[in-house]
């Protein structure tokens, strides 16, 4: 499990114990280079969530492998000691709800992340706005989350996912606000994300204006995955 990006292997992830178990992930296998945005794609409730928060340490998988950028994380059991800091350093999370901090503005959200991990606060900031302008609310920069349209936290939320620059991204549904436009100007700024910084990133959606953009695409049906070539259109 020595190569950089995502491996996953053979993980499962059962919720509670015998009758009223719920078995979410039975045999799912995925392999994300860095550098490459792939799709996962399944109906609701096939594990898509699932399988995104037990790749993000956010909760524990019941059996499996999964390496992160080179280290093995999991192999029936953690292997990493400190999961926040796992989280912290090696993962960008965006997620379907915006979840911005209501009492700073749209420059502070993005901004915070950085400032944690001990950039000076004028550098963390330039990063910000740097992120806000290439997904086109630099306009909002002042402005606090109540202030803003659905569609534009949306896309500071985003900004504060890739704003560290962490190895791997997953993203759950991140496009399902937004018009089609700013749909596809938030999977080209992943997939410049991932060519410039070598990201490996995973991007959970059903968004039919999307798939077609992606070259390798996982699926996902009652907790199993399967590989499928994708489209690829638009991004060379
Ligand atoms: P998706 O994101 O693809 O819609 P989820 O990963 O959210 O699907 O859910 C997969 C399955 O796991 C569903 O049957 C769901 O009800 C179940 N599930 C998800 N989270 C929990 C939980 N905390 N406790 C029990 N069952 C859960
Ligand atoms: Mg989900």
């Amino acid at each position: 499990m020595g190569e950089k990006g995502i491996r996953i292997e053979h993980l499962s992830k059962r919720f509670g114990e015998g009758d009223t178990a719920v078995l979410a992930l039975k045999d799912v296998n995925m392999r994300v280079l860095p550098g490459e945005v792939v799709g996962l794609v399944g109906p609701s409730g096939s594990g898509k969530s699932t399988l995104l928060k037990c790749l993000g340490a956010v909760i524990d998988p019941t059996s499996g492998r999964m390496a992160l950028d080179g280290e093995t994380i999991y192999d029936n059991g953690w292997k990493v000691r400190d999961l926040r800091a796992l989280r912290r350093d090696k993962i960008g999370f965006v997620f379907q709800a915006p979840y911005l901090i209501p009492f700073l503005d749209a420059t502070d959200n993005v901004a915070l992340p950085p400032m944690l991990a001990g950039v000076p606060t004028g550098e963390a900031r330039r990063r910000a706005l740097e992120l806000l302008t290439a997904l086109d609310v630099q306009h909002r920069a002042r402005a606090m989350p109540a202030q803003l349209s659905g569609g534009e936290q949306q896309r500071i939320a985003i900004a504060r996912g890739l704003v560290n620059r962490p190895p791997v991204i997953l993203a759950d549904e991140p496009t399902a606000p937004l018009d089609s436009q700013r749909a596809m100007a938030v999977i080209r700024i992943l997939n410049d994300m991932a060519k410039r910084f070598e990201t490996a990133i995973i991007v959970v959606t059903h968004d039919e204006k999307i798939i077609p953009t992606f070259r390798r695409i996982y699926h996902i049906r009652d907790g199993a995955t399967h590989e499928e070539a994708g489209e690829g259109r638009g991004f060379d």
